[in-house]
């Protein structure tokens, strides 16, 4: 009896949910360099997590393999409880649930936004081009955008295209936003605009990881920074414990250079 009542107890409400994101013990290589050594890193439904670190560090190759991008040596990933470093793993039908925004290049030039917008809905989700476009307009109108739907991305502004990026990454609302140095290409003036987008999308609840050189940002909008150096994690907690109270010497060093 008590016995039944312990196994079941395992599945009622009260368990911890399932992460979004479930990275364990993941090993990457490129030829005989380690790039990643042994990550661990569980994020939450709605949980907002920025990847801090020196350029070279690993942040962008964790996100690749987030998004299997780069295969993982070692380890597994699970999205939502499902192994997708399994590999029978169907690659399209993980990326479809995954919306990934880099620094560069993300539009395709040749499509009008509001095409770029609807494009994996149409086509990798299948929805009649009518309601991807009713979605899609809504989307531009949320970004203050709808009066550029017609437009080519070259008549954009870089803040206005990484917006455009944005929306396209949610068009087909992903489990997962991977954010890579979605700003570190934009003038100045032109980041607010597009930081202010993913704060709004994280009070509307997606979750995401993010990995930034802005650490005011990181600093107001994370709800986990995460330190990573070499490939390691070396810490991680709240904005203020990693900000202001580090408790590891190269924390303290990192963002000391930064000053
Ligand atoms: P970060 O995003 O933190 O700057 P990266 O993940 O881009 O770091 O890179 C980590 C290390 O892996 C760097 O030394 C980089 O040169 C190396 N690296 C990244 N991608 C490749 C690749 N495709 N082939 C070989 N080396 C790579
Ligand atoms: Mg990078």
């Amino acid at each position: 009896m008590t016995g039944l009542a312990a196994g079941n107890s395992r599945n009622t409400s009260t368990s911890t949910p399932v992460p979004v994101l479930d990275v364990q013990a993941v090993h990457k290589r490129f030829g005989d360099q380690p790039v990643l050594r042994g990550i661990d890193l569980t994020v939450a439904a709605h949980e907002v997590v920025v990847l801090i670190g020196a350029s070279g560090s690993g942040k962008s190759t964790l996100l690749k393999t987030a998004n299997l991008l780069e295969q993982v040596d070692d380890g597994r990933i699970l999205l939502s409880g499902e192994d997708i470093t399994d590999p029978r793993t169907k690659v399209d039908a993980v990326r479809a649930r995954i919306g990934v925004v880099f620094q560069h290049y993300n539009l395709f030039p040749h499509m009008s936004v509001i095409d770029n917008v609807t494009l994996a809905a149409r086509k990798v989700v299948g929805t009649p081009r009518a309601e991807a476009e009713a979605t899609g307009m809504s989307l531009l109108t949320r970004i203050g955008l709808a009066d550029k739907a017609q437009e080519f991305p070259d008549r954009l502004s870089g803040g206005q295209q990484q917006r455009v990026a944005i929306a396209r990454a949610i068009a087909t609302d992903p489990e997962l936003l991977l954010l890579d140095e979605i700003t570190s290409a934009l003038d100045p003036q032109l980041v607010g605009e597009v930081l202010d987008l993913v704060r709004e999308l994280k009070t509307a609840g997606s979750t995401i990881v993010m990995a930034t050189h802005e650490m005011s940002f990181a600093r107001r909008v994370a709800d986990r920074v995460v330190y990573l150096k070499d490939g390691v994690i070396v810490e991680s907690g709240t904005p203020e414990q990693i900000f202001v109270d580090p408790q590891q010497p190269e924390t303290r060093e990192f963002l000391r250079r930064l000053q």
